[in-house]
């Protein structure tokens, strides 16, 4: 059934697990999610980018049906939206919620331009979920992890503020593949999580490491982004078999995706939360 992504995290946030986003691009990853999503009888939430598939609206209503006959609660939600326009536009396609990411904005500004997507979003029971301080690249790690994490008094304020439904926060993750080990802040963590009523979000889940990724769970994070570690596990099923035919070869993306999927899922405490 498709859903709003608040139904699924406030539950999340009250039943103490995390529940996964996994990055989807097209109809094999879109499979593999809610396959994963049904065998496991848990909630899932389709993360859908721009960058990958930029064919929103085309991708949403496919996305919107698959997510309807699922028996399990769905949500479609926008990652990482870049400006009004393709909120609007993400919500027409039948996404159930909206990222919209206005963190490298100045604070003020940040507020304004989230508040006005929210009054939008929330007139036709869309959910809204927004950044603040910023979650960097991986890649220049040593640089990002420290330049902007997230201020607990502020984010009180913030939630406040915008009325959001759901707060990303940076405590140490990044996108991508880290250069350097990642650390987390679960100090930072435990005073958000105790300043704001909302469930709480993490980017950048992959390369993050299992124990940190459950601690997080089990301590105040709500949702779990991830992409690169489910995107290579499936590009690897591919390269294990010679693939004459491109279809059977998108059956083994499927499988190495999803199969790293439901790891992380039974990590997160996430299967038969449906
Ligand atoms: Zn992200």
């Amino acid at each position: 059934m498709l859903v709003p992504m608040k139904d699924i995290l406030v539950a999340a946030r009250e039943g103490g697990y995390g529940v996964t986003a996994p990055n989807i691009n097209n109809e094999d990853t879109l499979r593999a999610a809610i396959e994963a999503a049904v065998e496991n009888n848990a909630p899932m939430i389709l993360d859908v980018g721009f960058s990958a598939n930029p064919d929103i609206v085309w991708f949403g209503r496919v996305c919107e049906q698959f997510a309807k006959e699922a028996p399990v609660p769905v949500c479609i939600n926008q990652d990482h939206g870049a400006n009004f326009e393709s909120a609007v536009w993400a919500i027409r396609a039948g996404y159930t919620s909206v990222m919209a990411d206005r963190s490298t904005c100045e604070y003020e500004e940040n507020i304004r331009l989230v508040s006005e997507i929210v009054k939008m979003a929330h007139a036709v029971g869309v959910s809204v979920e927004a950044e603040l301080g910023h979650v960097g690249q991986g890649f220049q790690y040593a640089v990002d992890r420290d330049a902007a994490l997230t201020d607990p008094a502020q984010a009180a304020d913030y939630v406040a503020r915008t009325g959001i439904d759901c707060l990303a926060v940076a405590i140490g993750t990044a996108h991508g593949e880290y250069k350097g080990t990642p650390y987390l802040d679960f100090d930072r963590l435990h005073e958000i999580y105790d300043a704001v009523s909302v469930p709480l979000v993490l980017h950048g889940g992959s390369g993050t490491g299992d124990e940190n990724l459950a601690k997080a769970t089990r301590e105040g994070i709500s949702k779990v982004n991830l992409a690169t570690d489910l995107y290579k596990a499936g590009a690897k099923a591919w390269n294990d078999e010679e693939c004459v035919h491109l279809s059977p070869g998108y059956k083994l993306v499927k499988a190495g995706y999803k199969d790293k999927l439901i790891h992380y899922m039974k990590l997160f405490n996430q299967c038969g939360k449906a």
